[in-house]
């Protein structure tokens, strides 16, 4: 990074600074980037919303700071941003090659000059020429060395460029494969780790394990305290999930209000057991709203368990959990159900689609 740059940058996060400040607003990750985006500029729909909200005399708080941040940041889908980080790369990479092809052009022209000195040395050279081809030499030999550490300054730069982008990058991959909302991992990383766990569990004969969750009565709770402290919920139950499970364990949001969990060497009974210690803890929390304190009750889900069996496929076997978990809403909900002992379905085992999240 270059002296400009880095003064430039450090600019933007005093401004950052000074606004989180102003507004009281909680210096979390999230509003830091959103008010270091606003000062940069590099967003003029968030530029004029942030500007009408200070011309309107409102406090920019955390709950607006929050809003704001959904709306123009966590947004930025993880594809968007992996397309912005190769299109920084492609033009560093213009650079450096600009700047080789200089090198080379100045190393030619270089390379001529000394021929035709060494050519010029062999005939029969006067002092006064020796002089003048001394001098001409000599500032040829400056001009290849500044070429050379212009070359030199640029594949530095490009260096240190392409290791913060490649920082990004990363990052970009890992935010692809998460939900957004839970920070756990999202559907599509659930369907190829599914994939994943089953062709191991079939090459190496080990039990593989699924559990499939869905919160009970969670419209209902939607309804009476609003969809943000549903978010809330949903966040809850992610973390709850999360901290349940270990090692090679895979936790994901299915769907809406829907999370499954794949456990590789996981059998059975075990999975029974892993599922049981979920929903306790789940039913053991009392949520309280955040803003007010407020009492909320608890929330529990209800739970299906299946594992695998050679032959299947990811769809038989979510089919199978998927039906345990219908099973354990249709007797009482805040329960596991496993598929051992469940009836065979007579037509198909899925869920009446209206029932899906
Ligand atoms: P059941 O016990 O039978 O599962 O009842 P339910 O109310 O949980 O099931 P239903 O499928 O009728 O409703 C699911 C609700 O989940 C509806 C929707 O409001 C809520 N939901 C789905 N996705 C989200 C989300 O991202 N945020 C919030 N806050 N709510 C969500
Ligand atoms: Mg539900
Ligand atoms: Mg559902």
């Amino acid at each position: 990074m270059s002296e400009q740059e880095f003064k430039r940058a450090f600019g933007y996060a005093n401004t950052a600074l000074d606004l989180l400040h102003r507004g009281q607003i909680p210096p979390y990750p999230q509003f830091y980037e959103l008010l270091y985006t606003y000062a940069t500029g590099v967003n003029p729909l968030l530029n004029a919303r942030i500007n009408a909200i200070f011309q309107g005399g409102e406090a920019p708080d955390s709950d607006l700071a929050a809003k704001l941040y959904d709306e123009f940041l966590k947004a930025h889908d993880a594809n968007e941003r992996i397309n912005s980080v190769s299109e920084r790369m492609s033009h560093r990479i213009e650079a450096v090659h600009d700047a080789i092809d200089a090198a080379m052009v100045t190393a030619s022209s270089f390379s001529s000059t000394l021929q035709t000195a060494t050519g010029d040395l062999e005939a029969e050279i006067s002092a006064a020429e020796l002089r003048a081809m001394a001098q001409r030499l000599l500032k040829e030999t400056r001009r290849m060395q500044d070429t050379n550490r212009k070359l030199e300054q640029k594949l530095e730069a490009a260096r240190d460029d392409l290791s913060a982008l490649q920082r990004d990058l990363d990052e970009a991959r890992k935010e692809s494969m998460l939900d957004p909302l839970t920070k756990i991992f999202n559907r599509k990383c659930f369907d190829e780790g599914l994939v994943k766990a089953m062709s191991e569990a079939a090459t190496y004969g080990e039990p593989l394990s699924l559990v499939m969750i869905d919160i009970d009565q969670f419209k209902q709770f939607n309804d009476t305290y609003g969809h943000q402290t549903g978010d809330q919920v949903l966040r809850l139950v992610a973390m709850t999930l999360k901290s349940n499970i270990k090692g090679k364990d895979l936790a994901a949001r299915y769907g809406g209000e829907e999370f499954a969990a794949i456990l590789p060497s996981t059998d059975y009974a075990a999975a029974l057991h892993v599922a049981e210690n979920v929903r306790k803890a789940l039913q053991a929390k009392e949520l309280l709203k955040r803003s007010t304190n407020e009492k909320l009750g608890r929330i529990t889900a209800s739970f299906g368990v299946a594992s695998y069996r050679p032959g299947d496929t990811p769809s038989s076997l979510l089919e199978r959990a998927d039906r345990c978990l219908y099973a354990a809403k249709h007797s009482g909900r805040n329960c596991v159900v496993g598929e051992i002992g469940l009836a065979a379905p007579e037509h198909s085992g899925k869920r009446d689609p209206q029932e899906a999240a």
